[in-house]
């Protein structure tokens, strides 16, 4: 008889460990994997540039660990996959769910298509902890407030399941190779301005584990102290590892619980989970509510008077702002393809807030630098910061940029690693450099106005006139 032959299409899940779809296949006989990069849901995966290059680097690296028999190819999925299904005999077609609006969308045509054409279509829990349906209220509505979808919602359902082993080496692989290698799909942009990036070294499975050991090691001891200071190394640095599914976070949360030894490590990982938990509260939301990518959840948001203002925003995403945490932070995305979590929500809020600059001028930027962008984060991260979200800041907690450096940069170490014209600047007047008696300015090299912007707006009068539009939609 036959072996089964089953083609693993490869999307988010870009791994061997914990694949619940690659181990189905491997156990069943001979396996074809395949990467599609199809248009059609591309948005979702990688929005922009720099994720670009984060994928093309993860498929390499994904390759590598398949024997050099990932098959990688650019256009549309149903037909690319009926092409390999015919050329290698095959019998079986599975994958990894997605939940994102247009995936959701695809994985559905394709379970008809390719059902109706004969084969066994299979697909398994993907890169969640808790599958979005099964998390209901009492009155079986979804969740819309963070804490009782996680404390009620989530942690009183199963918990999430141990990770599965990766497969053996030599995978039993269909004797069909057919062509297509990750770099024929051309993911990185014409200009190498991507080769600066540092993290592009460290990318895939391989490195999503180390990451993830290293942080266990050491950083999660002040995960709860330390994870607000962006000069500090406390957090984990996994977001574009789980975004590209290289680690499932059912391996993160795992690890995670086995590493609190102690009532400390526990306190501290139960922090860190928590955080793990707001990405599965996005991809809920926007599973639940897929309007959200793009549109306000809370509707009153419709007729805010948002301004247009195309040389503030280029002042903002060039870092040039007058404002040194938010222009470290914004110099920090273009220079690294990362911003620190902090950092985001105080430069998002002074887009948002303080230039009443549009919350999708901002998501866009964001979708084009990050390495981790991720239409569920990005957008419940923006709508957060609005007030337009679920669950999300209130509109009239505006951040001062200037105190936030002082509070979470008091050394000025990362204001003066991105922004180094400021360097000599003294802490105290790092954050503000407006507030420096001009000999203080003059010693330091700093020429406001020539050496380092002026304030772009003015902190008090922007406050205000931020209040007055959003007095505006809340009358209605
Ligand atoms: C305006 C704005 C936009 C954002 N856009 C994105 C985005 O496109 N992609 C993205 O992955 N994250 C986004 N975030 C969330 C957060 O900033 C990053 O996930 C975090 O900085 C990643 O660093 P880390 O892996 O070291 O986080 P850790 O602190 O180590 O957290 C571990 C993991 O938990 C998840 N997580 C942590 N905080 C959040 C959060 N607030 N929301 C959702 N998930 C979280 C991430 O997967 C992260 O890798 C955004 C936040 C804001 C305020």
């Amino acid at each position: 008889m036959s072996r089964q032959k089953t083609l693993v299409w490869f999307r988010n899940d870009l791994r061997l460990r914990d694949n619940a779809a690659l181990r189905y296949a491997v156990d069943a006989g001979e396996v074809l994997p395949l990467f599609v990069f199809d248009e059609a849901s591309a948005s979702e995966l990688c929005p922009g540039a720099a994720s670009r290059c984060w994928l093309h680097h993860s498929l390499i690296a994904l390759n590598a660990s398949l024997d050099d028999r990932l098959v990688c190819r650019r256009g549309d999925s149903l037909s690319l996959i009926r092409e390999l299904v015919a050329a290698c005999d095959i019998d079986t077609v599975v994958w990894n769910r997605c939940y994102s609006p247009l995936s959701m969308a695809q994985d559905e045509i394709l379970q008809q298509a390719l059902s109706a054409d004969g084969l066994d279509v299979r697909s398994f829990q993907g890169n969640l902890l808790w599958e979005p349906e099964t998390i209901k209220t009492q009155q079986g509505t979804p969740y819309k407030v963070f804490t009782p979808f996680y404390n009620k919602g989530c942690l009183k359902a199963a918990a999430p399941a141990k990770p599965l082993a990766a497969p053996g080496s030599g995978l039993p692989y269909v004797a069909a190779r057919p062509a297509g290698r990750p770099e024929d799909l051309q993911l990185l942009p014409e200009r190498p301005w991507h080769k600066k990036f540092p993290a592009l070294a460290r990318v895939g499975e391989k490195a999503a584990g180390k990451r993830l050991a290293r942080f266990l090691a050491g950083p999660l001891e002040d995960y709860v102290q330390g994870r607000d200071f962006p000069a500090a190394d406390s957090v984990s640095g996994l977001s574009a590892h789980l975004h590209f599914g290289e680690i499932s976070p059912r391996t993160v949360w795992h690890q995670s619980r086995a590493a609190a030894s102690t009532a400390h490590r526990e306190n501290q990982s139960g922090h860190f989970l928590r955080q793990l938990a707001w990405r599965e509260f996005s991809a809920y939301l926007l599973y639940h509510f897929p309007h959200t990518a793009r549109e306000n959840l809370q509707r009153k948001f419709d007729d805010f008077p948002w301004r247009h203002d195309a040389d503030a925003l280029q002042a903002w995403q060039q870092g040039q702002t007058g404002y040194p945490i938010v222009d470290a932070g914004m110099r920090e995305l273009w220079q690294t393809g990362f911003m620190h979590n902090r950092v985001r929500m105080i430069v998002a809020s002074f887009l948002v807030k303080n230039l009443l600059i549009h919350w999708h001028a901002g998501a866009d930027w964001f979708a084009d630098c990050l390495f981790d962008a991720d239409v569920a984060n990005n957008s419940m991260g923006w709508q957060w910061v609005a007030g337009s979200g679920a669950d999300a800041a209130p509109f009239f907690r505006i951040f001062n940029p200037v105190t936030q450096g002082q509070r979470f940069d008091p050394q000025g170490q990362y204001v003066r690693r991105f922004v180094p014209e400021l360097s000599a600047l003294p802490d105290k007047y790092l954050h503000d450099p407006g507030s420096a008696p001009a000999a203080v300015l003059q010693k330091a090299g700093v020429v406001p106005g020539e050496t380092y912007p002026r304030p772009l707006v003015e902190l008090k009068g922007s406050r205000q006139r931020a209040l007055l539009a959003y007095e505006r939609i809340r009358r209605g």
